[in-house]
């Protein structure tokens, strides 16, 4: 797991997860702008929870009136009326669902929203610190979850209360002897929950803990650099018998889950039939007394199905609600962690234009205790050259990250034209400064469309000129469909050259004063290195550059090379006056470039 991960510490499955007043309270918060809506599915349910009761007091009116009476009119009216009432409730089912869809829908949307605004804001270091895949779950399932939240257990309950309530009262006021006769079994079904809820609530965890499991393998050996690496190592039979262990288990995990709580419902389905049983007994007892008609004996059985049933189904309301709130504290944890790089409170515009950019006793440590570097002090004067070169894993890149605050020093400071870069607004601080890495990332999309990433309002013109600069130009009008030939992903593969050069066009669109630039580690053929090369000098041209040099050519041509060794500037100086010194520089050119005099291209560092 990368560094960093103390920091973005978010998924501890060990916590318990406790429905606190403060989840509760923000999880109401998302609810406020649509209290209207809500109101209405409060009252739709109200609505649905009274004419719900009508069909077996109709009923009971049919058996007891219309039938003694032998009145075809009564009889026809009640039907009627139970007919209606059921085409009502229909209609208001539908309504409530629609009302339900908009609430959670727009929860869901809202979140969606806020999620990436907020991702957007995180620094470099918390995606080099999460899961593989890891975000991409939080913004989908997640979120969408939320959903579910929505319909199956918030709404759920507030319709299976308001049933209780009202089928409930209707019970006490038809007959209190006999309602508490059927509500006599009730604590029978409630008192055992907790503990079957909690036993659920460890297997849906456990199974969930096995499917990330399973998730983790499957990403890390399908993925394209990790499908490589199995094949390579070839790795297949280990890693498919893990998979199907973990596969194995989560399949064991999932029965035993479904099967958790059968005893219980079978338990429960009996207590349920104990109560009509006792109602037939002693309402049976009063018809023959004649205190009772029949038609009260037939609905108050029916209505005690639909008491039953609702307490049934918030059995489960314990674990629902855990899920919920586990749900929710996934998703807060995410927007509970600061984005540590933000605007200081009256931060200004950056102009790094004829402006020397200056490191003074700069610390920075990806972890504590563990300095990627220290005391690192230097200048880039203005419109020149600064090659940064040593040993891989020196610090040189991280060097770079610093400038455009993509990590944030630790000690000391960093200046352009004397004023500390925390003083400039993020935003322009970016914009003067042009970013070329070691590997592009192109979007899927045209090559037109990804060099209008930097300057979406450059002409066409504009666009061409600078891949002419990039010696980038002929090889995309030789391409079949020119500038707007697809790449990325899913488009044509570009060499490691092309799209560097393609990135440097980006850049040259852009034209910030400031230029960083990770140089190519790939060895490329003589020709593509020479288009490079061409490409960086136009490139550099009036430009304060800054270049993590692997090649002699630009390390010669540098106005000033750094050596960093260890997290901090070994020697510095130009080419022949480094290489007159006793040091690594030397150690470095004799080693690893290996050729004492002459040349000019070559590798002298290697990653
Ligand atoms: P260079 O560019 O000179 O090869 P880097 O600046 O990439 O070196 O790395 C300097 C040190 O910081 C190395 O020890 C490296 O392992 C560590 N490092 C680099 N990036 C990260 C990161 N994202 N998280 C933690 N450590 C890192």
């Amino acid at each position: 797991m990368g560094p960093g991960h103390a920091k973005f510490k978010f998924d501890d499955d060990s916590r318990s997860t406790q429905l606190s007043k403060a989840l509760l309270l923000r999880i109401f918060n998302y609810f406020t702008p649509y209290w209207k809506p809500a109101l209405l599915v409060v009252g739709v349910l109200c609505l649905s929870a009274v004419l719900g009761l009508l069909p077996p007091i109709l009923i009971q009116q049919i058996i007891d009136r219309a039938l003694p009476e032998r009145s075809m009119r009564l009889l026809a009216i009640l039907v009627l009326a139970s007919l209606a009432t059921t085409v009502i409730s229909g209609l208001l089912g539908v309504w409530q669902n629609y009302l339900n869809s908009f609430i959670s829908q727009h929860i869901v949307h809202d979140m969606k929203n806020q999620m990436y605004r907020h991702l957007q804001r995180m620094p470099l270091q918390f995606f080099s610190s999460v899961r593989q895949g890891e975000v991409i779950t939080r913004m989908t399932s997640d979120i969408s979850g939320i959903q579910g939240v929505f319909n199956s257990t918030i709404v759920n309950f507030a319709s299976n209360l308001f049933v209780l309530l009202t089928t409930g009262a209707a019970l006490f006021l038809m007959n209190w002897k006999l309602a508490l006769l059927g509500v006599i079994v009730v604590p029978l079904f409630i008192l055992p929950t907790r503990k079957m809820g909690n036993m659920r609530w460890k297997l849906a965890k456990q199974t969930q803990e096995k499917f990330a499991e399973q998730n983790q393998v499957i990403q890390e050996t399908l993925s394209l650099s990790g499908y490589l690496l199995m094949k390579l190592f070839t790795r297949e039979e280990q890693e498919y018998r893990s998979f199907k262990r973990t596969n194995a288990e989560a399949t064991q995990l999932q029965i035993r889950e479904s099967m958790a709580g059968r005893w219980f419902m079978m338990a429960l389905t009996t207590f349920t039939s104990i109560g009509p049983m006792l109602i037939y007994l002693y309402g049976g007892y009063l018809f023959i007394q004649g205190e009772l008609t029949v038609g009260t004996i037939v609905t108050f059985v029916a209505l005690l199905g639909r008491l039953y049933s609702p307490v049934m189904q918030m059995t489960n309301l314990y674990v629902d609600i855990k899920r919920s709130a586990a749900l929710f504290e996934r998703i807060f944890d995410y927007f509970d962690m600061e984005p540590v790089i933000v605007d200081q409170a009256g931060s200004g515009p950056a102009l790094a234009a004829g402006k020397d950019i200056v490191f003074q006793n700069v610390g920075f440590a990806y972890q504590p205790d563990k300095p990627a570097l220290h005391g690192v002090s230097f200048t880039a004067a203005a419109g020149t050259l600064t090659a940064l070169v040593g040993p891989s894993g020196a610090g040189k890149t991280t060097i770079t990250n610093l400038i455009p605050r993509l990590y944030e020093a630790s000690s000391g400071r960093i200046t352009i034209g004397g004023t500390d870069i925390r003083e400039f607004t993020l935003d322009s601080l970016r914009s003067q400064i042009g970013l070329v890495t070691q590997d592009t990332y192109l979007f899927n999309g045209t090559i037109r469309e990804n060099l209008l990433y930097a300057s979406p309002d450059a002409t066409a013109d504009d666009v061409e000129d600078a891949c002419r600069a990039a010696y980038i130009h002929d090889f995309i009008e030789g391409l079949p469909e020119g500038y707007d030939t697809v790449v990325g992903n899913r488009g044509i593969k570009l060499s490691g050259g092309e799209k560097q050069r393609i990135s440097i066009a980006r850049v040259l669109l852009k034209n910030p004063p400031v230029i960083i630039m990770d140089e190519a580690t790939s060895s490329l053929d003589t020709l593509s290195e020479h288009y490079i090369q061409e490409a960086m000098r136009g490139l550099l041209r009036n430009k304060t550059g800054i270049v993590i040099a692997h090649r002699l050519s630009t390390i010669i041509s540098a106005d000033h090379i750094l050596v960093v060794q260890n997290g901090s500037i070994a020697q510095e100086g130009v080419h022949e006056q480094l290489l007159a010194e006793e040091g690594i520089y030397r150690d470095l050119y004799e080693k690893q470039f290996g050729v004492k005099d002459g040349a000019t291209t070559g590798i002298i560092t290697s990653k």
